[in-house]
This record gives C-alpha cells, structure tokens and sequence, in this order.
C-alpha cells in the first residue's frame, strides 16, 4: 500500500505531499509553517491552519515553524506573541523553530536592491491614491508610472535613502516591475517596501521602511527551506507573485505554495478587526472571553485541545469554500466531556428541602459514582443531612403534563440518594414558594422503593456543605449564522449571550478542583471551574462549556 492510500481521503494536501515524497520532490523532506501576524488571539480559523500544518509535519517526519510574520508594527504586539505560542502549545504542538520575519528584515532589503539591479524593480513617488487609480480593474488594464522608467542606478540611489531615513512616509515606495496589463490585479506592479516611521517590537527604529506581505511572506518560505507553504485560498491570486518573486530571485530553495478553504464557522466572526472591535468596545469581557471564537476564549469556556483537534480533522481540508455549523464544534467538545469529565452536582437555582422525618444532627457521607460508566473514575463522598437544595425547577405547584420530578404529594429520587416526598409548600407573604417540607423514605437508598414506582431523579446538594458559586451560562455570541452580512454585525450580536446565576450551590469535593477543572453538572451541561476568576473574587466561578444535548433554536 502506498503512503496515499494510508492517508484519510478528505486531505488532498496529504495526498501531494505523499506524492511529492514518493517523486523525491525536496528530497524527501517535509518543512512546514504556521505563519501568524501577531495582531490579535488566535481563533479556530487559525487552529485549523495549526492542526494541518503540525500535524502533516508530525505525519511525515517532517518539522514545523512557528513564524510571526511581524511585518506590520502599528498593530503587532509582544502581547499578542505571548498570547499566540501559548496557544500553540496548549493545542499540543511544538515548532522546530521559532522565526520572525523581522529576522530577515536585512535579507529582504539585500534582495530587493537584487531585483532593482535587474530591472525588477523600481521606486516610484505616486501616491497611494495614485497608485490605485493607476492599477485599473478587473476589466480594464492598469497605466504605466511615469517613475517606472526610471534608471536603475536611481532606484539603487532612491531606494538606499529611503532606507537611510531622508523621505517623509509614504512619499516613496518601492515596486515590482511586472506587468501593468495582467489579467491578475496582484501582478500590476504590486508595492514590494513602504516607508513607516514606527517602532517595531523587534527591531526597535533600526527601520523605517517595512516590506509588504506578499514579498516576505515568499522569501521568508524560501529562507527556511519550507517545503509546502499551505495558506486560504484567497492567496491563490497571489500564487503568480510568489512564484515570480523566487524566480527573480533565483533562490537555491523555491517552496511549493497549496491554498485551503478557510474555515467559516456559523453564528461567530472570525475576522481580527471584528474580534478587536467586540473586545475594545466591551461586547466581551476580553479575548479570553468564554464566547470568542479565540482558542483563548473557547479554553477558558472548557473546551479541550483533544477536542478542537478532532473539530480540525472532521471538517477536513477542502479547496471549495464552505460553511461549518456551530454544532459540529459543540458536538466534538461534548463527546470529550461525556467521555472524560466526572459528574458533580450543582444547584443553579435553588429551593429549600428540609425533610421532616430525618434525624437533626445526623449527615451521612453518601458514595456517588464519578462517572456513570467508568466504574474506573472511581465514587466520590458527597454529604446528605436534614435540609437540601434543589433546583427551583425541579418543582412544580401546578405541574403539566408528564411532569416527572417534585410535585405535592409526589415523590422523587435524589440522586444517589433516598426517595423524599414533598409534604407541604411553603410560600412568604408575596406568595413565593420559599422552601418545602418533605418526609424521607430510609429504606430507599441504593434501593428501590417497596411497592411502587418512583420515575423522576434530580440533583441536589445539602444546604449544610455546599459551597456558594457563581455560574455563567454563556450561549452564542450571535443570534444569526452569518453575522458578516449584515450591514452591521453588531446588529446580530445575541442579546442573551451570558446569564450570571449568582447564588448556585455546589457540591463541597468541588472546593479542591485544579483550574481549568471540567465537569458534568448532573442534567446541567458541562462546565469549567474559571480559575481567574475563582480567585479574583474569592468564590467558584464556573463557566458553562455547552449545554448536555444540542438545544439552540437559534430563535432566541
Ligand atoms: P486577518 O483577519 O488579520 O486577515 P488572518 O486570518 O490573515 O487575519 P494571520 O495571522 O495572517 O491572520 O493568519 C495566520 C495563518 O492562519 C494564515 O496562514 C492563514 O491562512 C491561517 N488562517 C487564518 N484564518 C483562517 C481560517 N479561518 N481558516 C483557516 N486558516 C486560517
Ligand atoms: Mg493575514
């Protein structure tokens, strides 16, 4: 069997590069890169991008860069480097090499001064405005310069003084020499150098011109001897201008650039601009907020690394574009938690159970599974005396139809616990129901009941032990699944996006749960103990991951 055939068809880049492998193709190597602009959170759109370009170094023997393509400093960050190798490795990747394009900063000017030397390129004083006007559309064929003949022993002078700082911004750039009336728009002479006055995180005021996307971005490949350069399809226009500059260049090493489909996933944004403006306008509460689309936010709301991996082979790796529902995503980090989280017991909202007929002082350490189907997660100790809560829900004064929990005279299991029947309601002066009064069944626990039939189980937690929490039940950030048409995205933001219950009471065990601690709260959803915020004030703070099944409507 060949390396194809063992490869998962939904991959044609594994395909090639098995191929390529096979054929000698780079000599049998496999170099790739992920190559982040350090200009924001990485989101799951970038998480795709990692998991392929890790994990086919992984598959192949090969290695993976983490570059930062810090070619942009107005917007970049040291922050946002932190921010991106930590989520790199909290995924589960480790690079062979960590680079910097501003690395090659010396390089690229050395390169272009080649390309001017051979009549590749020139420097050119059209405005900006100018220069777009000049570029024509798709229809029409873009004007020559009048600076596009300009002698190369100008450019050479020109382009070394704009590196030495003697031109104001932007009155100078640097361009290819291609070809005005390409059908391509990125081959019209596209700008190579710009002249910015700004201090680089990196490279301090060493600069003052920086180099455009498209001209490192190649060069940078070439640099480190990447072998498949994978990027989103919307680079596949500027394949041209990536082949053209390595040819120019007549670079010892030339890589290979594969485009990709860009995850789309529904009832988010993934944008940087929009991600940027949700957190600088307080929509959110940060980039870690549990409803980004961030690798930040979706691990603060529980999701693991195992999950979003296996989110990243299920959508697999296409060339047409398409749009992933948000319940793929839900249904991945729900298949970990059933799997993997242990069962606690949280009341969200409770109601008073005090159960007449139990001894007053008496508590009892009831042995409860931590997991209904690995014995091998082991019981916990979860204790039970004469006043417990439930959930406010639970209950019903005037219950409808197939009510299966607590109603008057009706009895109920608790969880791993004795059946109760409720006895009495009690109600304060406004006609709220503020506690019931219950009797216990002793010979029930562990054990049916004598006689009859008791179908509905709850949750619960003893009034005495449980520990004050607040939980946040997080829902999707947007209320329609293209947010992006709109004319405003704000517009489809989802106003009941987060719902702060402040007065849960959980089961005591939970006082020691490592941060980032995940569980299933019985008949609750998944949930993730917030651990900054456990301890900012000074109470459990529990993030809702996802709800048990997949209940969106998307109506409300
Ligand atoms: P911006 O919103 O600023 O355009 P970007 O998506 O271009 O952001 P980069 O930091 O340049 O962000 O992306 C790094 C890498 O991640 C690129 O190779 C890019 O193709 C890939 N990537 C970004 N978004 C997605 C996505 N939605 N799906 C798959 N890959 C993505
Ligand atoms: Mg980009």
């Amino acid at each position: 069997m060949s390396t194809v055939d063992n490869q998962p068809a939904n991959n044609f880049i594994r395909q090639i590069i098995a191929r390529d492998l096979e054929t000698k193709k780079f000599d049998g190597k496999v170099v790739t890169r992920f190559p982040p602009e350090p200009n924001g959170f990485l989101h799951i759109g970038h998480a795709k991008s990692i998991c392929l370009n890790f994990g086919i170094a992984e598959e192949f023997n090969g290695v993976c860069h983490l570059r930062f393509d810090d070619t942009n400093p107005e917007k970049e960050s040291v922050e946002f480097m932190e921010a991106i190798e930590k989520d790199v490795h909290w995924l589960g990747f480790e690079w062979d090499k960590l680079c910097y394009a501003s690395d090659y900063f010396e390089q690229l000017y050395d390169y272009a001064v080649q390309l001017i030397k051979k009549d590749k390129a020139y420097v050119d004083s059209l405005s900006a405005e100018q220069i777009r006007q000049y570029r024509g559309t798709l229809t029409e064929p873009g004007k020559e310069s009048p600076d596009r003949s300009r002698s190369i022993e100008e450019n050479l002078d020109l382009f070394s003084r704009m590196k030495a700082g003697e031109f104001a911004d932007g009155s100078y750039v640097l361009r290819a020499k291609i070809d005005m009336a390409s059908p391509n728009i990125n081959m019209r002479d596209p700008t190579l150098y710009r002249i910015r006055r700004v201090h680089h995180q990196r490279t301090g005021n060493d600069w003052c011109l920086y180099p455009m996307y498209d001209y490192t971005h190649c060069i940078s490949d070439a640099i480190e001897g990447i072998t498949h350069s994978l990027c989103t399809l919307e680079f596949e226009d500027h394949r041209p201008l990536y082949d053209w500059v390595l040819e120019q260049l007549e670079t010892e090493h030339h890589p290979q650039q594969i485009e990709f489909a860009r995850l789309q996933l529904e009832y988010t944004v993934m944008s940087k601009r929009k991600l940027h403006q949700l957190v600088a306008e307080g929509y959110v509460n940060g980039w870690d907020d549990p409803r980004m689309p961030t690798i930040a936010g979706l691990r603060r709301a529980g999701y693991t690394p195992a999950s979003i991996r296996d989110f990243s082979e299920r959508i697999g790796i296409t060339k047409k574009d398409a749009w992933i529902e948000m319940g793929v995503l839900e249904y991945c980090i729900r298949e970990d938690l059933n799997e993997n989280a242990p069962r606690a017991m949280a009341v969200l909202e409770p109601l008073r159970v005090v159960i007449e007929n139990y001894p007053d002082d008496q508590v009892e350490q009831l042995e409860v599974a931590n997991h209904p189907q690995k014995p091998e997660l082991g019981k916990r100790k979860v204790p039970f005396s004469k006043v417990v809560l439930i959930e406010q829900e639970d209950f019903a004064e005037n219950p409808p139809p197939k009510f299966k929990r607590l109603v008057e005279g009706g009895e109920v299991r608790l969880r791993g616990s004795y059946v109760i029947k409720c006895e009495k309601i009690i109600k304060d002066d406004q006609g709220n129901i503020t506690e019931l009064r219950c009797t216990y069944d002793p010979d029930t626990l562990g054990k049916k009941p004598e006689g009859r039939k008791v179908k509905g189980v709850i949750h619960w937690v003893s009034e005495e032990h449980a520990l004050p929490a607040e939980i946040r039940l997080y829902d999707r950030l947007f209320k329609l699944p293209n947010p992006d048409a709109e004319a405003n995205f704000l517009d489809a933001l989802n106003p009941e996006s987060l719902k702060i219950l402040e007065n849960a009471r959980v089961e005591p065990g939970l006082a020691e749960a490592p941060s980032e601690a995940r569980f299933q709260f019985e008949r609750k959803g998944y949930f993730c103990l917030d651990a900054i915020d456990t301890k900012a004030k000074d109470k459990l703070v529990f993030n809702r991951t996802v709800t048990l099944r997949d209940t969106w409507s998307g109506s409300n």
